[in-house]
């Protein structure tokens, strides 16, 4: 595994050790007001430049899904890669880190320097918004992952923001919330990650959240920032705030922030020179920050007269030939490489389980589900990117089939609807009333009504954060207008929505049909996903144009972004769409089901309210399966769902939010063309009650991490739970049985010496090559209150051909037979033995070693 952090041509490499202290010329010639110029951001995404030391600026850009750029913008477009629990359900971490390699070599071609990737928060919650953007709930398995991606990142020369230290598990309230967490908890669950990614892969930035913990804001967290993170873990990087979460001078400043973003406001500045000079700070203090970012500048081709234009290129990019994408192919394997695989039966008793599709035997498929034409290919909020495509279940199959055999009949049916926001219409229905090409027209006037800018665009969800064009739009001054002219498919009612923050007015034909002002979202990220709508019902006539306009009279929103959205739909008629797919279900030879998150159901800024499907999803499958008893059900969802249905239905898989190429990938794996590679990154509850931990709202301020340990499948253990389908659960088209596991003769010295080597012999006892993902877990001595029955210590896939046996070689870290002992204050290894469980789930574990440890 090449884990180099120079990019081809780079100057500068892995960069010296602090006490070298190369930069004291540098700073010697900085004044104070200087240095603090670099401690925040220019602008949103960009560091200060200093030319006079030859410093240009750095660009950040968010991640982890993709490479946003400097602007939300369809004609800047990204490559869409799966969602974070996507890149978890691989246990891949090779496979992840050639991912990520492909994205900083996109980041490079875009000008970025730094990705603010990965995400390493611990899916504590299955409730979390943002869980999707999550590697899981195992600590372990997300270290293994997030090491891997930061890899990749430094190995196209980007600097990786690992974010958000710590705790920042759950979105309700998570400006301020205090999570309250036991210090073992922390550090056996929730920092194991960010410790890896710094120890192990020497992570360029920490991005700081935006809560407490245990009292303490986290930029300003001086125990967590200072003590573990540098001192302990020998961190050299670059601390910075998430956006606008620096909200103090002195307490920041003291506590270990190195960069506080954006800019160029923010409570540093002018405020920490005074502050310096009244001799509140430090000027040390400032010196560190400062070297901690030539640092930086050093690792990612910044200082010293490189400029974006001349740094080196990433691999198949050569300078000026503009934005290179992450190969579709790559994504497409990665997809698959998710896709998990939950129940896999025979139609009828005796027969062979109903996937893979035979596409020689399929005469008429049924392609169900409102996610099967819609799906939801990405997360909201900061992790969003605009791709250039999209490839939908329904049109990916049918595309896949009709190459194969142009006889096989596919038939479409949504089935429901599921938006609480009227969707966004497709892009061939809508023309620019000016131009009368494909996409709007958007109209930026200023107060008194005069035409400041215009522009043809090819979205219909529009935000900005550093002002709008033309200048106009701030603090309520001015509009902006969204012009279609819309074509319906159809006659009847259809549902027009106008969304944005501020004032809004809706108007079909030049006659108003909406106004209001609607709340605004309590969080601004949730400004960019579901901003308030207000909506009209007009009766439209199908292949006769409707002109739309919305506008708005945006809000002054000092941390957030100007919002714009058009929707429109026929207005849904539920009974006929399901009446539609149960037909439709009744005439085929199979039913494949894809069914899911609502759009703008999984997002930052928001937690979800429960874990049922929305709209009548569940109702969708039951009755497609009552009539089709060869039903595939496939749920496109980034986070746990609840599947009441799971063992009424031939098939199961979870596809996640795969990305551009959920539908590509999805035929591969249905029609065999590749494995289903994926295995649970969290554990699928069978009732709500069931989860560990089901609550994310903070009461009154605090958010009590009184499960402790207990998470995830620890939880469903030690309570004696069964789950719908367990954490490392996974299927594929082969077979396997456990043959034999050793270790080391001499378990106490290994482990002295930092790992117990375990080896695992496997066989594939079924009918295809295939993967199968070996997993070891470590118990205790004893059963102990409040800690967990097992935990996940190591993991490693493996391939092999029909009746052929696979070795595995499982690497099993000290530390995994280590507790963190509060009192003692270090780690501590219990005596008597361990128990290493060895199989294919936390559930299925079939071999076992006995380990005397000391
Ligand atoms: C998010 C970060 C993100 C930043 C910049 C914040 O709201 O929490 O993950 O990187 O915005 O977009």
């Amino acid at each position: 595994m090449n884990t180099s952090r120079e990019a081809p041509g780079r100057p500068g490499g892995r960069a010296p050790a602090l006490d070298h202290d190369p930069d004291r010329e540098l700073l010697a010639g900085l004044s104070l007001d200087d240095k603090v110029r670099l401690l925040t951001g220019a602008d949103n995404w960009s560091t200060c430049a200093l030319p006079g030391i030859g410093l240009r600026a750095m660009v950040v850009s968010d991640g982890p899904a993709g490479v946003r750029g400097v602007t939300m913008d369809e004609r800047n477009p990204a490559a869409s890669l799966p969602c974070s629990s996507a890149l978890g359900a691989t246990w891949d971490p090779g496979l992840v880190q050639t991912l990520a390699a492909a994205l900083g070599a996109e980041a490079r071609s875009k000008g970025i320097d730094v990705m603010l990737a990965p995400t390493v928060n611990v899916m504590r919650t299955p409730l979390g918004g943002r869980g999707f953007e999550s590697f899981g709930e195992d600590p372990v398995l997300i270290a293994r992952i997030a090491v891997a991606f930061v890899r990749g990142l430094h190995q196209a020369g980007v600097g990786a923001a690992v974010k958000h230290y710590v705790g920042n598990d759950s979105e309700t309230g998570r400006w301020t919330y205090d999570a309250r967490v036991a210090e073992h908890v922390l550090r056996e669950l929730y920092l194991v990650p960010f410790e890896a990614c710094v120890r192990e892969a020497d992570a360029d930035l920490v991005m700081t959240g935006y809560n407490r913990v245990n009292g303490v804001t986290m930029t300003e967290h001086g125990l967590l920032l200072d003590r573990v993170l540098k001192d302990e873990w020998g961190f050299g990087g670059v601390a910075l705030s998430d956006w606008h979460a620096a909200r103090s001078t002195v307490e920041t400043a003291r506590a270990g922030l190195d960069l506080a973003m954006p800019g160029p406001g923010g409570p540093w500045g002018g405020k920490l020179a005074a502050a310096v000079r009244a001799g509140q700070v430090g000027e040390d203090a400032v010196d560190a920050k400062v070297r901690r970012i030539l640092r930086l500048a050093r690792r990612v081709g910044a200082l010293n007269g490189s400029s974006p234009d001349d740094r080196a290129p990433a691999d198949g990019a050569p300078p000026g030939q503009g934005p290179v994408l992450a190969d579709p192919a790559l994504l497409r394997r990665c997809a698959a490489a998710a896709f998990t695989l939950l129940r896999n039966e025979p139609a009828a008793p005796g027969g062979r389980p109903v996937l893979p599709l035979d596409p020689g035997r399929l005469r008429h498929l049924a392609v169900i589900g409102p996610n099967a034409v819609s799906p939801v290919t990405q997360g909201g909020g900061s992790a969003t990117v605009s791709p250039a495509r999209v490839s939908a279940p329904a049109a990916a199959l049918t595309e896949a089939l009709g190459g194969l055999d142009p006889g096989t009949q596919v038939t479409v049916r949504p089935g429901c609807v599921t938006w609480t926001i009227v969707p966004e219409p497709p892009r061939y229905t809508l023309r620019d009333p000016v131009t009368g090409e494909p996409g709007v027209r958007l109209e930026f006037r200023a107060e008194d009504g005069t035409l400041a800018a215009a522009e043809h665009r090819g979205a219909t969800m529009f935000t900005w954060w550093d002002g709008l064009p033309g200048g106009v739009g701030a603090g309520g001054r001015g509009t902006v207008t969204l012009r279609a002219c819309y074509l319906p498919v159809q006659d009847g009612p259809h549902v027009i929505g106008g969304g944005g923050a501020g004032r809004l007015a809706v108007a079909v034909n030049g006659t108003e049909v909406a106004c209001g002002h609607p709340d605004l979202p309590a969080d601004p990220v949730e400004v960019m996903v579901r901003p308030g709508e207000v909506r009209a019902t007009v009766q439209l006539t199908a292949g006769r144009e409707a002109e739309i306009a919305v506008c708005l009279r945006p809000d002054d929103w000092p941390q957030g972004p100007v919002a714009i959205r058009l929707g429109v739909a026929p207005e849904p008629d539920d009974d006929a769409l399901l009446a539609a797919a149960v037909e439709a279900a009744r005439g085929a030879d199979a039913a494949v089901v894809v069914v899911g998150s609502g759009p703008a159901t999984e997002s930052e800024g928001f937690d979800r309210p429960g874990l049922a499907l929305p709209g009548r999803q569940d109702e969708l499958v039951r009755r497609v399966a009552a009539v089709n008893e060869r039903t595939i059900v496939v749920v496109n969802a980034g986070m746990p769902v609840l599947l009441p249905w799971a063992d009424q239905v031939a098939a199961v898989g979870y596809a996640w939010l795969a990305g551009q190429e959920t539908g590509t990938a999805l035929a591969d794996v249905l029609l065999g063309r590749a494995e289903p590679g994926g295995r649970l990154p969290v554990t699928i509850p069978a009732a709500e009650a069931d989860c560990p931990v089901l609550h994310a709202a903070p009461d009154g301020g605090r958010l009590d991490y009184r499960e402790g340990l207990l998470i995830g499948y620890r939880g469903y253990d030690r309570a004696g739970t069964r789950p719908r389908f367990a954490f490392g659960h996974g299927l594929g088209y082969t077979t396997w049985a456990y043959e034999s596991a050793t270790a080391e003769a001499a378990p106490a010295r290994a482990l002295e010496a930092g790992a117990l080597e375990v080896t695992v012999r496997v066989r594939n006892t079924g009918p295809r090559t295939g993967r199968e993902v070996v997993q070891a877990y470590v118990e205790p001595p004893a059963a102990e209150p409040g800690r967990p029955l097992r935990t996940l210590a190591a993991f490693t896939p493996v391939i092999a051909a029909p009746g052929e046996q696979a070795r595995a070689r499982l690497t099993v870290p000290a530390r995994a037979f280590a507790r963190y002992d509060e009192t003692a204050g270090r780690w501590v290894r219990p005596p008597g033995e361990f128990t290493v469980r060895i199989g294919r789930s936390s559930a299925d574990l079939p071999l076992r070693l006995r380990v005397a440890a000391s």
